[in-house]
Protein backbone atom coordinates (compact mmCIF):
# COMPACT_ATOMS: atom_id res chain seq x y z
CA UNK A 1 0.00 0.00 0.00
CA UNK A 2 1.91 3.46 -0.77
CA UNK A 3 2.10 6.36 1.22
CA UNK A 4 -0.54 9.01 1.38
CA UNK A 5 0.71 12.60 -0.63
CA UNK A 6 -1.07 14.35 1.73
CA UNK A 7 0.83 16.51 4.21
CA UNK A 8 -0.18 18.76 7.46
CA UNK A 9 1.07 21.57 8.86
CA UNK A 10 -0.36 20.57 12.25
CA UNK A 11 1.16 18.07 14.24
CA UNK A 12 -1.77 15.79 15.81
CA UNK A 13 0.35 14.59 19.20
CA UNK A 14 0.94 18.14 20.42
CA UNK A 15 -0.98 19.37 23.06
CA UNK A 16 -2.54 23.33 22.86
CA UNK A 17 -4.31 24.33 20.23
CA UNK A 18 -3.02 24.29 16.69
CA UNK A 19 -4.32 26.04 13.01
CA UNK A 20 -3.09 24.51 10.20
CA UNK A 21 -4.00 22.52 6.46
CA UNK A 22 -4.30 19.19 4.88
CA UNK A 23 -2.10 19.86 1.94
CA UNK A 24 -3.41 17.69 -1.21
CA UNK A 25 -0.83 17.97 -3.88
CA UNK A 26 -2.55 18.63 -7.51
CA UNK A 27 -2.11 19.94 -10.89
CA UNK A 28 -3.89 22.44 -13.03
CA UNK A 29 -2.89 24.79 -16.24
CA UNK A 30 -1.68 27.04 -14.07
CA UNK A 31 -0.25 25.43 -11.44
CA UNK A 32 1.90 22.60 -11.78
CA UNK A 33 3.46 22.03 -8.04
CA UNK A 34 -0.46 23.41 -6.40
CA UNK A 35 -1.74 22.04 -3.83
CA UNK A 36 -5.70 22.28 -2.17
CA UNK A 37 -5.63 23.04 1.39
CA UNK A 38 -8.08 21.75 3.63
CA UNK A 39 -8.19 23.83 6.43
CA UNK A 40 -7.79 22.03 10.04
CA UNK A 41 -7.58 22.59 13.53
CA UNK A 42 -6.70 20.27 16.59
CA UNK A 43 -6.97 20.58 19.98
CA UNK A 44 -5.59 18.45 22.94
CA UNK A 45 -5.14 19.04 26.56
CA UNK A 46 -4.39 15.74 28.69
CA UNK A 47 -6.09 12.43 28.36
CA UNK A 48 -9.49 11.64 26.84
CA UNK A 49 -10.84 10.30 23.94
CA UNK A 50 -10.43 11.67 20.45
CA UNK A 51 -13.25 13.07 18.38
CA UNK A 52 -12.91 13.79 15.05
CA UNK A 53 -15.53 16.55 13.37
CA UNK A 54 -16.11 16.75 9.65
CA UNK A 55 -18.39 18.60 7.17
CA UNK A 56 -18.58 19.74 3.31
CA UNK A 57 -17.95 15.50 2.86
CA UNK A 58 -20.50 17.15 0.01
CA UNK A 59 -19.64 20.31 -0.87
CA UNK A 60 -23.62 22.00 -1.11
CA UNK A 61 -23.82 21.03 2.40
CA UNK A 62 -22.93 24.22 4.63
CA UNK A 63 -24.54 23.77 8.15
CA UNK A 64 -22.10 21.49 9.55
CA UNK A 65 -19.27 23.56 7.75
CA UNK A 66 -20.54 26.70 9.62
CA UNK A 67 -21.02 24.38 12.54
CA UNK A 68 -17.05 23.64 12.52
CA UNK A 69 -16.01 27.42 11.59
CA UNK A 70 -17.83 28.74 15.07
CA UNK A 71 -16.19 25.51 16.75
CA UNK A 72 -12.77 26.33 15.17
CA UNK A 73 -12.58 30.13 16.83
CA UNK A 74 -14.60 29.06 20.27
CA UNK A 75 -13.35 26.25 21.37
CA UNK A 76 -10.01 26.64 23.79
CA UNK A 77 -7.44 24.08 25.22
CA UNK A 78 -8.53 24.51 29.02
CA UNK A 79 -12.40 23.49 27.44
CA UNK A 80 -11.07 19.79 26.40
CA UNK A 81 -10.49 16.74 27.93
CA UNK A 82 -8.95 14.66 25.14
CA UNK A 83 -8.66 15.94 21.75
CA UNK A 84 -10.79 17.24 18.93
CA UNK A 85 -9.43 17.44 14.74
CA UNK A 86 -11.76 20.00 13.20
CA UNK A 87 -12.22 19.60 9.41
CA UNK A 88 -14.84 21.72 8.31
CA UNK A 89 -14.69 21.50 4.34
CA UNK A 90 -13.22 17.66 3.89
CA UNK A 91 -14.24 18.16 -0.09
CA UNK A 92 -12.93 21.71 -0.62
CA UNK A 93 -13.78 22.43 -4.19
CA UNK A 94 -17.06 20.99 -3.99
CA UNK A 95 -17.93 23.54 -0.57
CA UNK A 96 -16.15 26.31 -3.09
CA UNK A 97 -18.20 25.39 -6.11
CA UNK A 98 -21.84 24.76 -3.90
CA UNK A 99 -21.75 20.87 -5.72
CA UNK A 100 -21.91 17.52 -4.08
CA UNK A 101 -19.31 16.21 -6.31
CA UNK A 102 -15.57 17.42 -6.71
CA UNK A 103 -15.73 19.68 -9.78
CA UNK A 104 -11.72 18.55 -9.90
CA UNK A 105 -12.04 14.84 -10.40
CA UNK A 106 -16.05 14.27 -10.39
CA UNK A 107 -16.30 12.15 -7.75
CA UNK A 108 -18.45 11.93 -4.90
CA UNK A 109 -16.11 11.23 -1.98
CA UNK A 110 -18.88 9.69 -0.30
CA UNK A 111 -18.31 7.01 -2.22
CA UNK A 112 -14.47 7.21 -2.74
CA UNK A 113 -13.45 4.94 0.89
CA UNK A 114 -11.05 3.54 1.38
CA UNK A 115 -9.55 5.70 -1.29
CA UNK A 116 -5.98 5.74 -2.05
CA UNK A 117 -2.99 7.23 -2.09
CA UNK A 118 -1.87 8.11 -5.70
CA UNK A 119 -5.49 8.30 -7.03
CA UNK A 120 -7.54 11.67 -7.75
CA UNK A 121 -7.67 14.39 -5.42
CA UNK A 122 -10.75 12.64 -3.80
CA UNK A 123 -9.11 9.55 -3.68
CA UNK A 124 -6.56 11.21 -2.08
CA UNK A 125 -8.73 12.97 1.07
CA UNK A 126 -10.95 9.52 1.25
CA UNK A 127 -7.51 7.01 1.68
CA UNK A 128 -6.00 9.81 4.31
CA UNK A 129 -8.92 9.79 6.59
CA UNK A 130 -9.38 6.33 6.04
CA UNK A 131 -5.08 5.36 7.12
CA UNK A 132 -4.16 8.91 8.89
CA UNK A 133 -7.37 10.31 11.18
CA UNK A 134 -9.42 7.54 11.35
CA UNK A 135 -7.11 5.56 12.95
CA UNK A 136 -6.05 8.35 15.71
CA UNK A 137 -10.00 9.12 16.65
CA UNK A 138 -12.47 7.62 19.15
CA UNK A 139 -15.57 9.67 17.70
CA UNK A 140 -16.16 10.48 14.40
CA UNK A 141 -18.67 12.97 13.52
CA UNK A 142 -19.81 13.40 9.89
CA UNK A 143 -22.15 16.55 9.08
CA UNK A 144 -24.71 16.39 6.18
CA UNK A 145 -27.23 17.60 4.72
CA UNK A 146 -29.72 16.43 1.84
CA UNK A 147 -27.44 18.83 0.00
CA UNK A 148 -29.44 20.79 -3.24
CA UNK A 149 -31.23 17.82 -4.21
CA UNK A 150 -33.07 16.20 -0.81
CA UNK A 151 -34.53 18.23 1.64
CA UNK A 152 -34.54 16.51 5.14
CA UNK A 153 -36.23 16.99 8.31
CA UNK A 154 -32.88 17.74 10.51
CA UNK A 155 -31.93 15.00 11.90
CA UNK A 156 -28.54 12.80 13.60
CA UNK A 157 -28.99 9.44 12.03
CA UNK A 158 -26.88 6.63 11.86
CA UNK A 159 -26.35 2.77 10.96
CA UNK A 160 -27.11 -0.10 12.85
CA UNK A 161 -23.86 -1.62 13.13
CA UNK A 162 -23.70 -5.17 14.11
CA UNK A 163 -21.22 -4.88 17.18
CA UNK A 164 -23.14 -4.48 20.28
CA UNK A 165 -20.98 -1.77 22.57
CA UNK A 166 -19.76 0.20 19.34
CA UNK A 167 -23.81 0.31 18.76
CA UNK A 168 -24.65 1.02 22.05
CA UNK A 169 -22.26 4.68 22.16
CA UNK A 170 -23.42 5.20 18.65
CA UNK A 171 -27.16 5.58 19.75
CA UNK A 172 -26.19 7.31 22.99
CA UNK A 173 -24.34 9.82 20.87
CA UNK A 174 -26.93 10.14 18.26
CA UNK A 175 -29.63 10.83 20.77
CA UNK A 176 -27.22 13.70 22.15
CA UNK A 177 -27.97 15.86 19.19
CA UNK A 178 -31.50 16.44 20.54
CA UNK A 179 -33.03 16.45 16.70
CA UNK A 180 -36.89 15.82 16.92
CA UNK A 181 -35.91 12.83 14.87
CA UNK A 182 -33.39 10.21 14.90
CA UNK A 183 -33.25 8.04 12.18
CA UNK A 184 -31.64 4.60 11.18
CA UNK A 185 -30.63 4.79 7.62
CA UNK A 186 -29.74 2.11 4.93
CA UNK A 187 -27.34 2.29 2.15
CA UNK A 188 -29.78 2.66 -1.19
CA UNK A 189 -26.64 4.53 -3.64
CA UNK A 190 -23.73 2.42 -3.77
CA UNK A 191 -20.36 1.51 -1.71
CA UNK A 192 -18.02 3.54 -0.25
CA UNK A 193 -19.59 5.55 2.45
CA UNK A 194 -17.04 7.70 4.96
CA UNK A 195 -18.93 6.23 7.93
CA UNK A 196 -18.66 2.64 6.96
CA UNK A 197 -15.29 3.00 6.87
CA UNK A 198 -15.11 4.23 10.27
CA UNK A 199 -17.37 2.07 11.57
CA UNK A 200 -15.40 -1.05 10.12
CA UNK A 201 -12.29 0.34 12.31
CA UNK A 202 -14.56 0.48 15.09
CA UNK A 203 -15.44 4.08 15.63
CA UNK A 204 -18.55 5.98 17.30
CA UNK A 205 -19.62 7.30 14.33
CA UNK A 206 -22.50 10.13 14.57
CA UNK A 207 -23.47 11.71 11.28
CA UNK A 208 -26.53 14.01 10.47
CA UNK A 209 -29.06 15.17 7.84
CA UNK A 210 -29.34 18.94 8.79
CA UNK A 211 -32.16 19.77 6.76
CA UNK A 212 -31.23 20.15 2.66
CA UNK A 213 -32.10 22.73 -0.53
CA UNK A 214 -30.01 26.02 -0.22
CA UNK A 215 -31.74 27.91 1.99
CA UNK A 216 -30.65 27.22 5.50
CA UNK A 217 -32.92 28.63 7.77
CA UNK A 218 -31.74 29.99 11.70
CA UNK A 219 -33.50 27.19 13.49
CA UNK A 220 -31.05 24.51 10.98
CA UNK A 221 -27.84 26.24 12.04
CA UNK A 222 -29.19 25.93 15.73
CA UNK A 223 -29.88 22.60 15.88
CA UNK A 224 -26.77 21.73 13.78
CA UNK A 225 -24.45 23.93 16.31
CA UNK A 226 -26.10 22.85 19.45
CA UNK A 227 -26.56 19.66 18.42
CA UNK A 228 -22.60 19.27 17.66
CA UNK A 229 -21.42 21.05 20.93
CA UNK A 230 -23.92 18.82 22.97
CA UNK A 231 -22.39 15.37 21.74
CA UNK A 232 -19.08 16.56 22.69
CA UNK A 233 -19.98 17.46 25.75
CA UNK A 234 -21.47 13.91 26.14
CA UNK A 235 -18.34 12.34 25.17
CA UNK A 236 -16.97 14.23 27.41
CA UNK A 237 -14.76 15.68 25.43
CA UNK A 238 -15.90 19.33 26.00
CA UNK A 239 -16.66 20.54 28.92
CA UNK A 240 -20.06 22.27 29.88
CA UNK A 241 -23.45 20.90 31.10
CA UNK A 242 -24.98 17.82 28.58
CA UNK A 243 -28.79 19.67 27.38
CA UNK A 244 -31.14 16.52 26.96
CA UNK A 245 -34.55 16.74 25.95
CA UNK A 246 -36.19 17.00 29.05
CA UNK A 247 -33.70 19.96 30.19
CA UNK A 248 -34.57 21.82 26.51
CA UNK A 249 -38.61 21.09 28.01
CA UNK A 250 -39.04 19.11 24.63
CA UNK A 251 -40.60 15.70 23.72
CA UNK A 252 -38.45 12.53 23.96
CA UNK A 253 -36.42 12.11 20.03
CA UNK A 254 -38.75 9.68 18.13
CA UNK A 255 -36.45 6.89 16.23
CA UNK A 256 -37.38 5.86 12.95
CA UNK A 257 -35.95 4.10 10.78
CA UNK A 258 -35.70 3.39 6.70
CA UNK A 259 -34.04 -0.08 6.02
CA UNK A 260 -36.32 -1.60 3.12
CA UNK A 261 -35.18 -0.28 -0.62
CA UNK A 262 -39.04 0.72 -0.80
CA UNK A 263 -38.60 3.53 1.67
CA UNK A 264 -37.25 5.33 -0.93
CA UNK A 265 -38.75 6.31 -3.72
CA UNK A 266 -37.94 7.65 -6.99
CA UNK A 267 -39.17 9.64 -9.90
CA UNK A 268 -40.51 7.01 -12.14
CA UNK A 269 -40.55 9.85 -14.91
CA UNK A 270 -38.92 13.38 -15.83
CA UNK A 271 -41.19 16.31 -14.81
CA UNK A 272 -41.92 18.52 -12.38
CA UNK A 273 -42.36 17.46 -8.59
CA UNK A 274 -44.83 18.71 -6.30
CA UNK A 275 -44.61 17.54 -2.94
CA UNK A 276 -48.15 17.06 -0.97
CA UNK A 277 -47.08 16.29 2.71
CA UNK A 278 -44.99 18.57 4.97
CA UNK A 279 -41.36 17.32 6.00
CA UNK A 280 -42.05 15.52 9.39
CA UNK A 281 -46.08 14.80 8.78
CA UNK A 282 -46.98 10.92 9.21
CA UNK A 283 -48.15 9.49 5.95
CA UNK A 284 -50.39 6.27 5.51
CA UNK A 285 -50.45 3.69 3.22
CA UNK A 286 -51.09 4.34 -0.19
CA UNK A 287 -51.12 8.38 0.55
CA UNK A 288 -49.70 10.14 -2.38
CA UNK A 289 -46.60 12.34 -1.00
CA UNK A 290 -46.17 14.18 -4.31
CA UNK A 291 -47.11 14.04 -8.20
CA UNK A 292 -44.65 14.44 -11.29
CA UNK A 293 -46.13 17.72 -13.61
CA UNK A 294 -44.95 17.23 -17.57
CA UNK A 295 -44.44 20.74 -18.58
CA UNK A 296 -44.93 19.65 -22.66
CA UNK A 297 -48.28 17.98 -21.82
CA UNK A 298 -50.23 19.81 -19.29
CA UNK A 299 -52.93 17.75 -20.71
CA UNK A 300 -51.74 14.50 -19.18
CA UNK A 301 -52.49 13.55 -15.47
CA UNK A 302 -49.82 14.09 -13.27
CA UNK A 303 -47.88 10.54 -11.79
CA UNK A 304 -48.59 10.33 -8.00
CA UNK A 305 -45.81 8.88 -5.93
CA UNK A 306 -47.09 7.36 -3.30
CA UNK A 307 -45.99 6.07 0.33
CA UNK A 308 -45.35 2.26 -0.22
CA UNK A 309 -46.37 1.79 4.04
CA UNK A 310 -47.60 3.70 6.57
CA UNK A 311 -44.82 6.46 8.55
CA UNK A 312 -43.63 9.99 8.24
CA UNK A 313 -42.01 11.78 5.66
CA UNK A 314 -38.11 12.51 6.68
CA UNK A 315 -37.34 13.59 3.61
CA UNK A 316 -38.64 14.84 -0.02
CA UNK A 317 -37.16 16.48 -3.06
CA UNK A 318 -35.95 20.03 -3.21
CA UNK A 319 -35.51 21.12 -6.40
CA UNK A 320 -39.10 21.20 -8.36
CA UNK A 321 -37.48 19.77 -11.48
CA UNK A 322 -37.22 15.86 -11.45
CA UNK A 323 -34.99 13.31 -13.63
CA UNK A 324 -36.39 9.97 -14.12
CA UNK A 325 -34.58 8.02 -11.30
CA UNK A 326 -33.74 10.81 -8.43
CA UNK A 327 -35.17 10.10 -5.19
CA UNK A 328 -38.57 11.97 -4.48
CA UNK A 329 -38.87 11.26 -1.03
CA UNK A 330 -38.10 9.01 2.05
CA UNK A 331 -40.78 7.31 4.02
CA UNK A 332 -39.16 6.17 7.75
CA UNK A 333 -41.46 4.31 10.42
CA UNK A 334 -41.41 4.74 14.14
CA UNK A 335 -39.62 2.31 16.39
CA UNK A 336 -39.37 1.43 19.71
CA UNK A 337 -35.69 2.85 20.99
CA UNK A 338 -35.48 0.11 23.70
CA UNK A 339 -35.70 -2.31 20.93
CA UNK A 340 -32.47 -1.06 19.30
CA UNK A 341 -29.32 -1.68 21.54
ZN1 LIG B 1 -24.12 14.66 2.12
Amino acid sequence: MSQTQIHSTVDFTKPGKQWGYLAVPFSYNLGGWAQIRLPVVVIARGKGPTALVMAGNHGDEYPGQVAIMRLMRELQPEQINGRIILVPALNMPAAKAATRLSPIDGRNLNRSFPGCADGTVTEMIADYLTTVLFPQADIVIDMHTGGRSVDFYPCAHMHLVPDKNQRRQMLEGTEAWNSDYCFLYADIAGTGLLPVEAESQGKIVITTEMGGGETVPAAVHRITQSGVRNVLVHFGIVQGEKQTRDSLGLPPSRWVQALDRDDYQFAPESGIYETLVTLGDPVSAGQPVGQIHFLERPDREPVVVAAPSAGVLIASRAPSLVAQGDCVACIAHEVDPRQLP
